[in-house]
């Protein structure tokens, strides 16, 4: 399996520290409001990365942080008039609530940063005694010219780096940092905080955000992993500062693969809250939308490309699950002599499958090659003995335990749905055809559809896009 690594800018086999065990870290969300889907793409694609290491046969060990203390938290949680606590439990809450709607698999810890002030703080002490930080104004700051390779994963030049920092310098008076670039470990008190500090043997204050990810990570993985992802805008300064507090206190190298996603985009600019074009999940899905249909959609582009977000590209993504949808129906129906042409397309599709997901995640390739196989089996489907179509369901199964986009939810159909569908069966025996389109449309209204079948009828649940089958009597 290859995958690109940032830090070398390089597609690069991936070779795990510990045989079959991987140790993964994922920046979580800062919980000031809901996730967008630009978010969820982050994390769309950290549970394939997970998922397929899991199908290759990895142990994957995954981490991914809250950060419920920063300066949005703050801020917004005051604006609110609720204690930082309650304001950031409330979207963790709803966080999770997403992650479960959309699939992705529970980390296996989730630490938060106000729980590991103490682990900050013993990392600074760490730093400040290998010489790496200097104090100004309370604050504690990392010195970056004292770490060498600094800038490399975002491919910095340092010594731009330091001409851009000396111009900044002398173009702001207030500056407090020895270096533009230097960022901050602890912030000292400050009013804007409110009451929002922790006491420590360098003073009162909080820590900063870049110190939170290098602390928790190595906490529950080590001072030495395997993966760290992040959304693209990560890269710098996030991750190069997290590379240089973490390396330039142990003296080992922190992590061996950095994967960044690039961006959710919405007419060509970047979904983010400030811009104010984004959707939540609760948007879409209050429109009618499934879950299935924004993952589905998430994945269908390559990780490493920008995906532009239109809402009517949904329409699509709910087609091409009914595709799967229809299939799925015929394979559990399936009641033919048989025809052995299935193990061929079985053996293609993975193989479609695989090259394509072992080449850096290609979603979108491996999305294919299952459209191909779904195109290929329709061809035969009705010949399939009941085994054979088990054999072709389980392989498409197995694919989504990596994808998670062709189960359907499972529907329960109202009774009262139920009732009216029974009263038009009626109806039609009676051939009281009046009768029979007022029921359906009775139906309808109620957001279900009634389609007659030889013996019976099927009910189907209309949701967005997407109508979603199968009740049958
Ligand atoms: P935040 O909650 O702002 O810390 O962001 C959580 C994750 O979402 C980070 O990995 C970001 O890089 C990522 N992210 C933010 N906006 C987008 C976007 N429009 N497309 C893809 N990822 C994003
Ligand atoms: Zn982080």
């Amino acid at each position: 399996m290859k995958i690109y690594n940032t830090l070398s800018r390089k597609i690069e086999d991936f070779h795990s520290i510990d045989d079959r065990k991987v140790k993964m870290y994922s920046c979580g969300p800062t919980v000031y409001g809901y996730a967008h889907i630009g978010n969820f793409r982050a994390f769309v694609f950290a549970d394939i990365l997970k998922r397929y290491l899991r199908y290759r046969g990895y142990r994957v060990f995954h981490v991914m942080n809250i950060t419920d203390v920063d300066d949005k938290t703050i801020k917004n949680s005051m604006k609110e008039g609720k204690t930082l606590h309650d304001f950031t439990r409330f979207y963790e809450n709803a966080f999770l609530e997403d992650l479960k709607s959309l699939s992705i698999d529970m980390p296996d810890k989730m630490p938060r940063a106000t729980e590991h002030v103490a682990d900050m703080l013993a990392l600074v002490e760490q730093l400040t005694r290998k010489k790496h930080t200097y104090r100004q104004n309370g604050s504690v700051y990392f010195r970056i010219s004292s770490f060498k390779g600094y800038g490399k994963l975002a491919g910095l030049d340092r010594q731009k780096l330091r001409e851009n920092a000396d111009g900044r310098l002398v173009d702001s008076d207030e500056y407090e940092k020895e270096d533009a670039r230097d960022f901050a470990l602890w912030k000292a008190c400050s009013p804007d905080d409110g009451d929002i500090h922790w006491e420590s043997p360098i003073g009162k204050g909080r820590p900063g955000w870049h110190i939170e990810c290098s602390a928790m990570s190595m906490k529950y993985l080590g001072e030495h992993f395997d993966i760290h992802t992040g959304g693209i805008d990560l890269c710098f300064p996030h991750h190069t500062n997290e590379i240089a507090q973490s390396e330039a206190a142990t003296g080992k190298k922190f992590v061996n693969y950095w994967l960044h996603n690039e961006h959710l985009i919405v007419n060509g600019q970047k979904m983010a809250k400030s811009a104010g074009n984004y959707f939540t999940l609760r948007d879409l899905l209050d429109k009618g939308h499934l879950p299935r249909m924004i993952r589905y959609e998430l994945l269908s582009a390559h990780y490493r490309q920008k995906l532009d977000f239109r809402e009517k590209d949904l329409s699509e993504a709910a087609a091409n699950l009914q595709r799967f949808d229809e299939l799925f129906a015929k394979l559990d129906a399936a009641k033919g002599k048989g025809n052995s042409a299935f193990r061929k397309l079985i053996d293609e599709a993975r193989n479609g499958f695989e090259s394509a997901m072992d080449n850096d995640l290609n979603t979108a390739g491996a999305l294919n090659a299952l459209f191909v196989f779904v195109r290929e089996i329709n061809k035969i489907v009705e010949e399939l003995s009941k085994e054979e179509a088990a054999q072709v369901k389980a392989v498409l199964l197995d694919f989504d335990s990596v994808l998670c986009v062709l189960k359907q939810e499972q529907i329960t159909v109202p009774q009262d749905v139920i009732d009216l569908a029974e009263e038009r069966k009626q109806a039609r025996e009676k051939k009281d055809w009046k009768r029979s389109d007022e029921l359906r449309d009775e139906i309808k209204r109620k957001g279900y559809m009634v389609d007659d079948t030889k013996q019976d009828y099927i009910i189907k649940k209309i949701r967005g896009f997407l109508v979603q089958a199968w009740f049958q009597t």
